[in-house]
């Protein structure tokens, strides 16, 4: 069942999703875009714009959710924590569309997201959010 158009997405999940069902102090949580950032930046060594272009996010928010993934892995490092990655409400394991809050980390379900359709996000209203889509495994 190809797809005649490539759709932005998160193109290889993590190996240890989970949702994050409580808080835990000996860890770290990375959400879906700041996960996807450090793949596409480092992993896939994509150029910023190209980073920045494959989430749908202009460079400044792209670089604002990188700075945070290295913060994030950064504490792990120094403080021994482990890392997870969660996505709010997102479920990897399925094919999905939707969005996350640069303001709060909620990242949510939505059928009807797109790059050019803004929302607000249901968590604390905020406007800054960007565009996720994954394809099914
Ligand atoms: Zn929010």
């Amino acid at each position: 069942m190809g797809r005649h158009t490539r759709l932005r997405q998160v193109k290889d999940p993590p190996h240890n999703f989970y949702f994050q069902s409580e808080n835990d102090n000996s860890s770290v949580g990375l959400n879906i875009a700041e996960f996807e950032a450090l793949r596409l930046k480092h992993y896939i060594s994509l150029t910023q714009k190209s980073s920045a272009d494959t989430m749908g996010v202009s460079q400044p928010t792209f670089s604002r959710i990188l700075e945070k993934a290295h913060e994030k892995i950064t504490l792990a490092l120094i403080e021994g924590k482990d890392i997870r990655v969660y996505g709010g409400t997102v479920n990897l394991k399925q094919d999905y569309k939707g969005y996350g809050c640069l303001n709060c980390d909620e990242e949510w379900k939505d059928e009807l997201a797109s790059k050019d359709r803004h929302v607000n996000c249901p968590n604390c209203n905020s406007k800054k959010v960007y565009f996720l889509v994954r394809e099914p495994l």
